[in-house]
């Protein structure tokens, strides 16, 4: 055994009670000289925990070395600050085991001082905080999956409404300040309520996803966006785009449908499911109004509709 009288389990009042108290706690207690940076006392439970035997923490770079590489710089550089300063400390870091694996470890660090304000040495408890991190990891790995999730529309796997109102605001700004042109593609799903009056809901909801990935790869630039607004009604966020790029997405989006042929025996246009589409183009100055321009747009979808539909509308038309 490593302990000489000066040990803080045998310091004061019955030394066996004081040993058994510290041995028997999950804590795992430890001191180290300051003059030496030497362990003159470490927990023998440090073995059951890490797996690196009680005589094998010689000096404070025994205890470097068995942080894991990720956390020892900043885990270092903060204890010995700290303890320079004389001020008490928590940290918490990976300590590698004896296996090669590693424990979260949540190490409380006293500093004590002489009577002449210097410090004397650094006593402390070393916590197993494994169980505790993974839970917080899991915790923190479900809430950016719910993050993700609430930006996406569960039927068809575009992005959602909440989507298209948190990014259209961002775009606009960004586009205020570049000057570059924004375009916007408002599309709806033609005669779609007989769709589902003939088919049935199950293979409406299944038309509505086949026509999302049409126009989620036609918006094919790594900014556009594409969200289902609800219903058969889509959006198309193309930042960056002038009038006649946009119109070419629109175009191509409407090409794709046509082109996978989803019959829609009752179709006012024709045999297979069909879209109608406004689109605009702004590049947002001082008094211009986002809502104001979406409703522009959205009467230019309109204006699609009642021309005939299955077809694409912009400033234009
Ligand atoms: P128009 O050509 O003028 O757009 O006519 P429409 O029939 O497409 O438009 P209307 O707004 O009259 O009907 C939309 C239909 O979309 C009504 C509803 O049955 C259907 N719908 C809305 N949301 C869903 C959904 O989530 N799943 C399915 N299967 N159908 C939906
Ligand atoms: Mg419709
Ligand atoms: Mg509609």
């Amino acid at each position: 055994m490593l302990f000489s009288p000066t040990d803080p389990a045998t310091a004061a009042g019955d030394p066996g009670v004081y040993r058994t108290l510290l041995e028997s706690t999950r804590a795992i207690p430890w001191r180290i000289d300051w003059a030496t940076m030497g362990f003159s006392y470490i927990g023998p439970q440090i073995e059951a925990l890490l797996g690196w035997s009680q005589s094998s923490w010689l000096s404070a770079n025994d205890w470097i070395e068995r942080i894991h590489e990720e956390d020892r710089q900043k885990t270092v550089d903060f204890c010995i600050a700290q303890s320079q300063q004389g001020i008490d400390h928590e940290a918490d870091y990976r300590a590698l085991t004896r296996d090669g694996d590693y424990v979260w470890i949540r190490d409380v660090v006293h500093v004590v001082r002489r009577e002449d304000g210097s410090v004397d040495s650094l006593v402390g408890f070393m916590f197993d905080i494994t169980e505790r991190k993974q839970a917080e990891d899991k915790i923190l790995q479900l809430q950016r999956e719910l993050e993700v999730l609430s930006y996406r529309d569960s039927l068809t796997n575009v992005a959602n409404r909440r989507m298209f109102d948190t990014l259209y605001p961002v775009e606009w700004a960004k586009a205020r300040a570049t000057g570059e042109p924004l375009s916007v593609v408002v599309i709806d799903i033609d005669y779609f309520k007989q769709y589902n009056d003939h088919y049935g809901h199950v293979q409406g909801d299944e038309c509505l996803r086949r026509v999302a990935r049409a126009l989620d790869e036609g918006a094919s630039r790594s900014r556009d966006l594409c969200a289902r607004l609800g219903g058969e009604e889509f959006v198309l966020l193309l930042p960056a785009t002038d009038e006649a790029a946009a119109r070419n997405v629109a175009e191509r989006c409407r090409k794709l449908l046509a082109h996978k042929a989803l019959p829609h025996a009752r179709s006012g246009v024709g045999r297979t499911v069909t879209v109608s589409a406004g689109v605009g183009t702004i590049v947002p100055g001082e008094h211009d109004d986002p809502h104001v321009f979406l409703d522009r747009v959205d009467r230019r979808l309109y204006q699609a509709k009642s021309s005939g539909r299955d077809r694409i509308c912009d400033a234009e038309a």
